[in-house]
C-alpha cells in the first residue's frame, strides 16, 4: 500500500484499456483516492465508480481549456480536501507525415499533449505549494526521443519532446516548494491508441527492435507512475523514465 491516505488526479483516465485507467486502478489498489479526469463526464464517473475502495470521483475536464482545468482542480480539491499527486496523462496521436500536417493538426496535437500539461499543472501547483509539496508525473513518449513512431506524427514527437523540457523546467522551479516533477517515456504500449491498429506483420517487425520481445501493456506504465507518485521516489525530480522494453538500447 504505497499511497495510503494519499489523493491523486489523473487526466485522460476514462478509456477502458488506457494507461490512465490502469494507473487509476493501481493507485486505488495502493490505498489512494483517485479523481479521474476525462472529456466525458459520464465516462469519468463510471470509471471512478469501477475502482476498488471508496471516495473516488470522476470529473469532466478538457485539458486544452484553461477554465475547464481550473474548475476540475477546484472540484478535486473540494472533494478530497487536498491533492498530493497529479498525473498529466491525457494525449492524442495523429499518424501524419511532416508535409501533410496542417496548422489545425499541429494545434490540436500540441494543445492536448503539451499545452494540457501546462494548464493542468498551473491549476494544481498553487494548491500543492500551499500544502507544502506534491508529485507531478507527465506523459511523454519514446517518439520524443526517436523522432517519430508508428502512430504519432512529427507534431506528436514535438509535443512529447516539449513535455520533457516543460517537466524539467517545472521540476527546477517548484523543487524548493517540495513539488517533484518527472516524465515517463513509454515505448509501444497496447491501448486503444495502438492495439487494434497493429497487423501481425507490423508486430513481428516491431518486436525485432525490442529486447524484452513483447509490446508493453498499460500496467507496465502504471507501475512507473506509482513509483513517481509514491515516497519511493522521494529524491527523484526532473527525471525521465523509459518504459520501452529496451527499444532504445
Ligand atoms: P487512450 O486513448 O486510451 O488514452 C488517452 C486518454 O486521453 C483518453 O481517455 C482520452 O479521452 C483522453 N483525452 C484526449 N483528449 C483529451 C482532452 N483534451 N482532455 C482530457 N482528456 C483527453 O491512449 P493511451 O495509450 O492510454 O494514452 C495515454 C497517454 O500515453 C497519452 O498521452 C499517449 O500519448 C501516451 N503514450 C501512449 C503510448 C502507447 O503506445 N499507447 C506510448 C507513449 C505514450
Amino acid at each position: 500500500m504505497l499511497l495510503n491516505g494519499k489523493t491523486a488526479v489523473i487526466s485522460g483516465a476514462a478509456s477502458q484499456r488506457g494507461i490512465g485507467r490502469a494507473t487509476a486502478q493501481l493507485f486505488a489498489e495502493h490505498g489512494a483516492r483517485v479523481a479521474i479526469l476525462d472529456l466525458d463526464a459520464g465516462a469519468s464517473a463510471d470509471a471512478a465508480k469501477a475502482l476498488p475502495g471508496d471516495g473516488h470521483v470522476g470529473i469532466a475536464c478538457d485539458v486544452t481549456d484553461k477554465s475547464s482545468c481550473d474548475a476540475a482542480a477546484k472540484a478535486a480539491i473540494e472533494a478530497f480536501g487536498r491533492v498530493d499527486v497529479l498525473v498529466n496523462n491525457a494525449g492524442i496521436t495523429q499518424p501524419l507525415k511532416t508535409l501533410d500536417i496542417s496548422l489545425e493538426n499541429w494545434g490540436k496535437v500540441i494543445d492536448v499533449n503539451l499545452t494540457g500539461v501546462l494548464l493542468l499543472s498551473q491549476a494544481f501547483v498553487p494548491h500543492m505549494k500551499e500544502k507544502g509539496g506534491g508529485s507531478i508525473a507527465c506523459m511523454s513518449s519514446v517518439s520524443a526521443q526517436r523522432g517519430g513512431g508508428i502512430f504519432g506524427g512529427p507534431h506528436y514527437s514535438a509535443a512529447k519532446a516539449g513535455v520533457l523540457g516543460l517537466a524539467k523546467a517545472m521540476a527546477r522551479e517548484f523543487g524548493p516548494a517540495g513539488i517533484r516533477v518527472n516524465s515517463v517515456t513509454p515505448g509501444l504500449i497496447q491501448t486503444d491508441i495502438t492495439g487494434g491498429k497493429l497487423t501481425d506483420e507490423m508486430r513481428t517487425d516491431i518486436l525485432k527492435g525490442i529486447p524484452l520481445n513483447r509490446l508493453g501493456d498499460a500496467a507496465d506504465v502504471a507501475k512507473i507512475y506509482l513509483f513517481l507518485a509514491s515516497d519511493l521516489s522521494s529524491y527523484v525530480t526532473g527525471a525521465t523514465i523509459d518504459v520501452n522494453g529496451g527499444m532504445l538500447i
